[in-house]
């Protein structure tokens, strides 16, 4: 029997197999939808795989490696011997050089006790979900956010509250509707800033604004997710922790993999009151215990080292923004905002809806987003995954001529539509 033969056969079985199990999985993980920015990824992989020229601006990751210093880091780590178990919460070493950064960047003052390293700020949100979260219990999103938010408080059995802004209003909630938002149910307010998927930054005054509704809800936990810290175009990035009223109540979510180009790493922290900060260590110490050894070595070192990599991917990335936005300028249909940070642009095409190109209707940011890959090959995300239909991301983690041909190959497509 012929090699493709053997492996249809054992397609066939497989699938067979799993049409016969599937009811064996959990009511939760049967619920559970694939992340949207993975899965575009993949989709954009599988593609190239079939020969398929594909442009991927679907996934959040920075296109620069690792800076040079980081990587000796790493490999002295592994010559000395970082290769063991480390404390659940995170190598001491590290959580020190967590608390250094956190006050010379942020004005924060923490001790190690009050840091947990986890593998990626993503296991920090999942852990403070799971920390915090009963089934039934509120969690108040600021609409667009980050797809795996949604779905981590789904997986415990939260009710999502989404706030939400549109493009006109810079993609930023008001006080006002936060204030809205809040009811007895309310545990937890989860939001990122610089923000993905809208490059939207919120100042400092705007989080007093916000501050303001929060010191009377002392119950609610704030967790500030600025893993885009170090990509912000403005002038400065605030930190809400770092006013007083509310420092008791906050958890500041950071991590490697954007500012530092380590994604592949896994290396995420949080900071925050000691009581949850225990909460979450025993519950990573079941799931995963700590994070991988010499990568946190090599962390620690990275945190209070040269910061010179990492201001020129900023620059690089500002620049790009402006690309972006003057490409994307001369289509017809589409509104953007001007991101202040990360390396994202959520521009709104509800003037694209109802239009064809003969075949596809567009009704939708996933029928725009399928067209777009179908038509121009560039693999972009749709904006309902964010909790916005309004829109898609694109990621411009790229070089300007990549951003260069898949903008104007979207440009051919979207002229097409009538
Ligand atoms: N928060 C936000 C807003 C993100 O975009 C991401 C995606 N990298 C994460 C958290 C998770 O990052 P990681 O797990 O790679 O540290
Ligand atoms: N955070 C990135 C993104 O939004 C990486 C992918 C992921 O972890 O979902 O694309």
């Amino acid at each position: 029997m012929k090699t493709s033969q053997k492996r249809s056969i054992i397609l066939a079985a497989e699938i067979i197999h799993s049409m016969l199990h599937q009811h064996l999985l959990s009511e939760r993980i049967i619920h559970l939808k694939p992340s949207a920015t993975l899965k575009m990824a993949q989709l954009a992989r599988d593609y190239k795989a079939m020969g398929r020229d594909v442009i991927s601006l679907s996934l959040g990751e920075p296109d620069f490696d690792t800076p040079e210093h980081i990587k000796t880091f790493a490999k002295q780590a592994l010559d000395d011997g970082y290769t063991k178990y480390t404390p659940v919460a995170g190598l001491p070493e590290l959580r020190e050089a967590i608390c250094t950064k956190l006050q010379r960047d942020n004005a924060l003052n923490y001790t190690p006790d009050q840091i947990l390293v986890s593998n990626g700020a993503k296991q920090s949100i999942s852990n403070l979900c799971n920390a915090l979260l009963n089934p039934g219990d509120e969690i108040i999103l600021f609409a667009p956010y980050w797809v795996s938010y949604y779905d981590i408080a789904q997986l415990v059995g939260a009710r999502v509250v989404s706030i939400h802004a549109t493009v006109d209003q810079d993609f930023k909630v008001s006080p006002q509707q936060l204030a809205q938002a809040i009811t007895h149910k309310t545990k937890m307010l989860l939001f990122s800033s610089p923000c993905n998927p809208t490059g939207s930054v919120y100042s400092r005054k705007e989080l007093a604004a916000f501050v303001e509704v929060l010191k009377e809800h002392p119950n609610i936990i704030i967790v500030s997710d600025e893993i885009y810290e170090y990509i912000n175009f403005s002038k400065q990035h605030a930190s809400i922790a770092s006013f007083d009223e509310v420092y008791p109540q906050t958890v500041t979510v950071n991590g490697f993999s954007k500012g530092f180009a380590m994604t592949g790493w896994r290396l995420g922290y949080m900071a925050g009151p000691s009581w949850l900060i225990k909460a979450c260590a025993n519950n990573q110490g079941q799931c995963t215990s700590g994070a991988n050894a010499f990568g946190q070595k090599a962390a620690a070192q990275a945190l209070l080292a040269d910061m010179g990599p990492t201001e020129r991917m900023r620059q690089a990335f500002k620049k790009r923004r402006d690309l972006v936005i003057e490409l994307l300028s001369q289509i017809d249909g589409m509104q953007c905002n001007e991101p202040q940070g990360a390396f994202y642009i959520f521009p709104n095409i509800t003037a694209i809806y109802g239009k064809t190109d003969g075949t596809e209707l567009i009704r939708n940011s996933e029928d725009f987003c399928k067209y777009i890959l179908e038509e121009a090959h560039v693999a972009l995300v749709p904006g309902s995954a964010f909790g916005n239909d309004d829109c898609f991301r694109l990621s411009y983690a790229a070089s300007d001529q990549i951003l260069q041909t898949a903008i104007r190959r979207i440009k051919t497509a979207v002229e097409k539509l009538k």
